[in-house]
């Protein structure tokens, strides 16, 4: 059994983290590399491990800091901690992102435990509305708190941004990150080791013509632009990096000449939606073994541009294949071009093969 399956090129992908490496390291930014996108997949990971630019590795998910605890690399939890993981978090990860007292406290006292000091990073919402302290106060009064501690270190400050709110990183909105910095010295004479601006997004700043990234900031936390080969604040692919890296196959089980509009009366579909279906007389459709259980339909497109999507079930995607010059048969394969999104499922679905070239 090899299909659907996800194809990563090894040679693509090493070029891909050594272009962002070098860019990083010439503005003297510490690496670190976001594990979740490819679910901490051991053989991406041994690749990455190589990589001696790489400082850090980051993941959302406690469960994959624990499956490569044997990197020496710096684990990161990236993600606020759950108060019912700290015995994990303080075990598997070096330093986790916080913005909560209740859960620093709780750290405190399971590092204590432990006999481990446990470092924190703390998050500053910028505006983009996920996580991190809003009310600067707020976040001075928990410094205070947290320095009175004593198994916890106050390692840096970090900011998301272009997650939910989709905004945009800027020395102005980025230049804040600076300014607490500076005033933190002042009150508390702390000086912080991690200044953590944000994550591909904010790669564009590095050569932007009309705004930079500010001085201070030192350290980024890169997913996606390793994985695809662009930045994403505005999604635009470095010519220098490869889109190709990882590409999803799926192989077709039916090739049939079919109307184009369904035939009875339309109730819902497989997912209770009411669809809407355009008369386009009669085409060759084909069905190929992947469906919405292991990708969304909007995170993949055919490489094979004649190719229309037409919709999927759960376990089945139905292509339009009148119009392409290939002439495909039962048993061929599809290859589709990969997003964030389809990346992230593929990697995660039981039923999509994994496997490495080059
Ligand atoms: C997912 C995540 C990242 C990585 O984002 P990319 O856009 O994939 O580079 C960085 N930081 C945090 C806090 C994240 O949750």
């Amino acid at each position: 059994m090899k299909n659907p399956r996800i194809v990563v090129d090894r040679t693509k992908l090493r070029e891909n983290l050594a272009f962002i490496a070098s860019k990083l390291t010439d503005h003297a930014l510490s690496i670190m590399a976001v594990t979740k996108v490819f679910n901490a997949h051991p053989q991406v990971i041994a690749l990455y491990d190589e990589c001696p630019d790489i400082t850090y590795f980051g993941d959302s998910r406690i469960e994959n800091l624990m499956s490569y605890q044997n990197s020496k690399k710096q684990k990161v939890l990236i993600r606020l901690p759950m108060i019912s993981e700290v015995p994990e978090v303080i075990q598997y990860a070096d330093i986790s992102f916080n913005s909560e007292l209740t859960t620093i406290r709780q750290l405190d006292q399971e590092a204590a435990k432990q006999k481990k000091t446990h470092r924190i990073v703390l998050m500053v919402d910028l505006g983009d509305l996920r996580e991190g302290f809003f009310e600067r106060e707020e976040l001075y009064d928990c410094i205070q708190e947290v320095l009175k501690m004593d198994n916890i270190q106050i390692y840096g400050l970090g900011v998301n941004l272009t997650c939910y709110g989709a905004i945009i990183p800027s020395s102005k909105n980025l230049g804040n990150l600076i300014e607490i910095q500076n005033e933190i010295k002042q009150r508390f004479d702390l000086s912080l080791e991690m200044i953590s601006g944000g994550n591909s997004s904010s790669l564009y700043l590095l050569d932007s013509p009309t705004d930079i990234l500010p001085e201070g900031i030192n350290n980024l936390r890169i997913g996606e632009s390793f994985v695809l080969g662009r930045e994403t604040a505005y999604g635009a692919d470095y010519e220098q990096m490869h889109q190709d890296a990882f590409t999803l196959a799926a192989e077709i089980v039916e090739i049939k000449e079919k109307p184009s509009y369904p035939v009875g009366e339309i109730g819902v579909d497989a997912f209770g939606k009411k669809p809407h279906y355009v008369d386009k007389g009669n085409m060759k459709r084909c069905i190929v073994a992947i469906g919405q259980q292991d990708v969304a339909l909007d995170d993949i497109a055919p490489k094979d541009k004649a190719i229309e999507l037409l919709g999927a079930s759960s376990d089945h995607l139905l292509l339009d294949i009148t119009h392409t010059k290939q002439e495909y048969q039962v048993g061929d394969e599809i290859e589709f071009s990969m997003s964030y999104g389809s990346v992230l499922s593929t990697f995660t679905s039981k039923y999509v093969k994994k496997e490495f070239i080059r």
